[in-house]
């Protein structure tokens, strides 16, 4: 069977895009140069913006435009979107939990794989999350928190160890994990040649514990992904983030403290309900005073069932668009 995977969205769904590649390759099925030369098109979902859906979705009917004129073509659509909505025309639908079915679904038994040669390996320590910030989805496609038994997560580490060269710990808010320093520390001091990076850190829970787990083990990367949002207190309280911007310039004034070489890089929303050309202001006077060493800047996107959605004062796509544009140019100049 040739096949082709489109991955779209989140470090999360480029580890489930990998063992399900790795899965259909150990069975001996083989990656199609083209999507009309395949038996099989997965699509691997994200809906955290409507810009990725919309894409997503026309890239589902062109492969049904194939499908047409090659009815044995399967269409294979998993994760976020078809967690999020009914997707028609297509052969298998699943969604985020349950994602790695596919692989049996399309007939192939799942194998035990040899230890993974790939340079950077992924490890899942948390699913879902239930933190609510009012503009994202995650929590209603990707379901309540669940904590990945320890177990399961050093089994999976050990497997990856002596042949990874990075290693990263996923999830939405890593620092959900009970008792993550210590989970940090164990793995760091584990033989091989790796070095240990975790995504994402919540501002909110991001411990001091943490840094110094993270200033005193040489396997730990100094970077840290801590996803500020925006720089505005009015701002941050309406999308429920639960920290303010002291609480954040605090955290960073630790991690520089105890680790001087820090790459801080964070995730930034413009035009979010409610933000006046100040409150955007006030974003920027953040972004320029704690130098990030990059920002992913998206123009807010309304998401249906979500609080923000349903709030007063949206500001104009244009204006978004504007804000995110003004603030990309602001990091490059930065640079
Ligand atoms: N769990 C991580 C956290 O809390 O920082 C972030 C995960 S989210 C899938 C990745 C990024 O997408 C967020 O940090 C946010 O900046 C962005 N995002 C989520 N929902 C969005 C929305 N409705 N509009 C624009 N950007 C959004
Ligand atoms: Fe979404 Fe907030 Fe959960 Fe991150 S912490 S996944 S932004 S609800």
């Amino acid at each position: 069977m040739k096949f082709v995977l489109k991955n779209y969205g989140c470090q999360m769904n480029v580890n489930t895009a990998a063992k399900i590649t790795q899965q259909l390759l150990a069975a001996g099925h083989t990656v199609a140069a083209t999507d009309e030369e395949a038996d099989v098109i997965i699509f691997n979902t994200c809906c955290v913006r409507n810009t990725a859906e919309q894409k997503i979705l026309s890239h589902i009917a062109l492969a049904k435009q194939i499908k047409r004129h090659k009815p044995n073509l399967k269409i294979a659509v998993i994760g976020c979107l078809s967690a999020k909505r009914k997707i028609s025309g297509v052969d298998i639908l699943l969604g985020t939990d349950n994602a790695m079915d596919v692989v049996e679904k399309l007939g192939v038994s799942l194998q035990t794989l040899p230890a993974e040669q790939s340079a950077t390996a992924y490890i899942d320590i948390t699913y879902g999350c239930e933190n609510y910030c009012s503009y994202c989805i995650v929590p209603f496609v990707r379901g309540k928190l669940r904590i990945r038994p320890r177990e399961e997560i050093i089994a999976e580490f050990n497997q990856v160890k002596n042949t990874a060269k990075d290693i990263y710990l996923l999830g939405q808010n890593v620092n959900a994990y009970p008792g993550f320093p210590g989970l940090l520390a164990e793995l760091a001091q584990q033989d091989g040649d790796f070095t240990l990076h975790f995504l994402s850190a919540h501002p909110k829970d991001f411990e001091i514990k943490t840094i110094q787990v993270m200033a005193q083990y040489p396997k730990i990367a100094h970077d840290v992904h801590l996803p500020m949002q925006c720089g505005c207190d009015k701002i941050l309280k309406l999308m429920n983030r639960k920290y303010t911007t002291a609480d954040y310039l605090k955290k960073v004034e630790l991690l520089r403290k105890y680790i001087p070489d820090i790459h801080i890089t964070t995730d930034i929303i413009c035009g979010f309900p409610g933000e006046t050309e100040e409150d955007f202001n006030e974003t920027v006077a953040m972004v320029k005073k704690i130098k990030f060493s990059a920002a992913y800047i998206f123009p807010y996107s309304n998401r249906t069932g979500t609080a923000a959605d349903k709030m007063p004062n949206q500001v104009p796509f244009q204006t978004r668009k504007a804000r995110a544009t003004k603030l990309v140019e602001i990091m490059r100049k930065m640079s």
